[in-house]
């Protein structure tokens, strides 16, 4: 079976909408990171723009500045490349003829999927050529007993949903850039989104890999199988490296099937404490059928009611709570989601809620949450971290960072995924400031490490924090990372300034 995916509309909607955000374009990243330093690479010239032509044709070789601008910029506006050439290879061969002759010539290159990235780690930071994968988005073969989905790295997360659950299958992973993230950007940086807690991350639900190392080999662990002990577990290599040892181009991934009955409730608490009663009251209560535990406090949910107009069903809270259940039996959940809320709102633990079946409720909760950075956006410049930390300290850094900045933010908030020890923390700001910045790093880093926590949970760590990583990795444990680059990737073509500290 070979389905091939059209551009769905969303990806160039879901990013236009955001473009109009901020007329002016940021500025260049070289301008706003003076430190860093381009390094020892070739300039593009003509030769290698008709090598290029020569084995994609015109159409699919961007090299018009009006064209490359969308791939220059992240998506939260925060860093800019100027890259004078985005590649769009369809097949794996040609990734592997791209890699090998860029390698030959020393182009840096910078790996793209959905460009949703929230790290700077999908956009140039100079002028490296951008490889997209946006046009490799076949789906190879779905096995329906298995659950395994064989597909291309350029599909986009929430058409290979769709077309699962036709079969009664569903991806493990959801995140609200389903619609334009792609399942080679969600396995390069080992994304984790809303129902992590349910079905772990992709280190377990990926089976199989194909990639493209930097000197063109393609190196084919693309297992169906759920078992494989042969040798060392190359795949693991690919998961969370974020394009600094290799082009993804193939996944396998195992598809967990649908559930029959799903259930959402939004709450509305009084304090943090209640969500950390209610965290573990529903771990305990709907034990098997608990898919997703997510918190956000007021002033999160407040971007999208006031920026994007969405209506909140419940009145307001400091904080608020999204749970959903999903099994095989509508009663027995609802039975269970039922005796767990009451319990907790007589106990006076939950303040107020809702909870429906109804798949356009369920979507209209859903889109509180998962469209806050989205409204976010609207405030002006983000300075947004994505950080793991024990549960109790979940949501110290958002007051801590609140006294610390007075009135230099417009806003200090914090969502997440709570059952996950995950925390979005969010800095407004009119606009950049490098002031600011100071104030803020390393200082939320060095919080972080304090309490044990890690200094990025699933975001990766991309453009914006390689002089960091130390808070969360030893010097050994670096200092393997680093020969590990060197061994696959001795003259660092791919996405470099990223990941590693230089
Ligand atoms: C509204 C919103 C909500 C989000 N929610 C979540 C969330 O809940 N959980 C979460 O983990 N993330 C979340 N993200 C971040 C982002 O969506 C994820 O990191 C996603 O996995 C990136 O996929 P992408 O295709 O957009 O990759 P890109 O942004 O294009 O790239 C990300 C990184 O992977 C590399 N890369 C991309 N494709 C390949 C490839 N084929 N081979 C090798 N390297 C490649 C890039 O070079 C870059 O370093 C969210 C982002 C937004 C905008």
């Amino acid at each position: 079976m070979l389905v091939n995916f059209k551009r769905v509309t969303t990806l160039v909607s879901f990013i236009r909408r955001c473009s109009t955000l901020s007329k002016s374009l940021p500025e260049l990243t070289k301008d706003r990171y003076p430190n860093i330093k381009r390094g020892d690479y070739a300039e593009l010239n003509q030769n290698h723009l008709d090598y290029f032509h020569g084995l994609l044709g015109q159409n699919r070789v961007l090299s018009d500045p009006s064209d490359c601008e969308m791939y220059n910029i992240d998506f939260i506006k925060g860093v800019r490349g100027y890259s004078q050439c985005v590649l769009k290879p369809q097949t794996t061969e040609e990734v592997s003829k791209i890699l090998s002759f860029c390698n030959q010539h020393r182009l840096a290159v910078c790996p793209q999927g959905g460009n949703t990235g929230l790290v700077g780690g999908s956009v140039p930071v100079f002028d490296e050529i951008v490889l997209s994968t946006s046009l490799m988005n076949n789906i190879i073969s779905i096995d329906n007993i298995s659950g395994v989905v064989v597909c291309e790295a350029g599909c986009i997360l929430e058409s290979l949903d769709d077309v699962l659950r036709e079969k009664g299958l569903m991806m493990p992973l959801d995140l609200g850039a389903k619609g334009s993230c792609n399942i080679g950007g969600n396995v390069s940086t080992n994304a984790g989104g809303l129902r992590l807690l349910r079905y772990g991350n992709l280190h377990g639900s990926v089976l199989g890999i194909e990639a493209v190392k930097a000197n063109g080999d393609v190196i084919d662990c693309l297992s169906t199988l759920k078992k494989d002990n042969t040798g060392y577990h190359l795949k693991h290599l690919f998961i969370g490296s974020e394009g600094t040892l290799g082009i993804v181009t193939k996944v396998a991934v195992h598809g967990p099937s649908k559930p029959k009955s799903l259930n959402l409730a939004l709450l509305g608490l009084h304090s943090f404490e209640n969500i950390l009663q209610t965290y573990e009251r529903a771990k305990n209560d709907l034990s098997e059928i608990l898919s997703s535990c997510e918190m956000m406090d007021e002033r999160s949910l407040d971007v999208v009611t006031s920026h994007l107009k969405l209506k909140s069903p419940i009145g307001d809270f400091p904080f608020y709570m999204v749970v959903e259940t999903s099994g095989s039996n509508e009663k027995h959940d609802e039975e269970k989601l039922n005796a767990f809320l009451e319990g907790v709102m007589s106990e006076g633990i939950v303040a107020d809620g809702t909870v429906t079946n109804e798949p356009g409720k369920m979507r209209a909760i859903w889109d509180l949450r998962e469209r806050i950075t989205e409204g976010l956006l609207h405030d002006g410049y983000l300075f947004k971290y994505d950080i793991s930390l024990p549960i109790k300290e979940f949501y110290s850094l958002v007051p801590k960072m609140k006294e610390r900045l007075g009135s230099d933010a417009s806003r200090v908030s914090g969502y997440g995924h709570i059952g996950d020890g995950n925390i979005h923390l969010n800095i407004s700001v009119p606009e950049f400031s490098p002031d600011i910045l100071k104030k803020v790093e390393p200082y939320v880093y060095e919080l972080t490490s304090t309490y044990k926590g890690s200094i990025s949970a699933e975001h990766g760590v991309g453009f914006r924090k390689p002089p960091y990583i130390h808070y969360s990795k030893s010097e050994n444990a670096i200092s393997l990372m680093k020969d590990l680059k060197k061994m696959m990737d001795p003259n660092g073509i791919l996405n470099p300034y990223k990941v590693l500290p230089s």
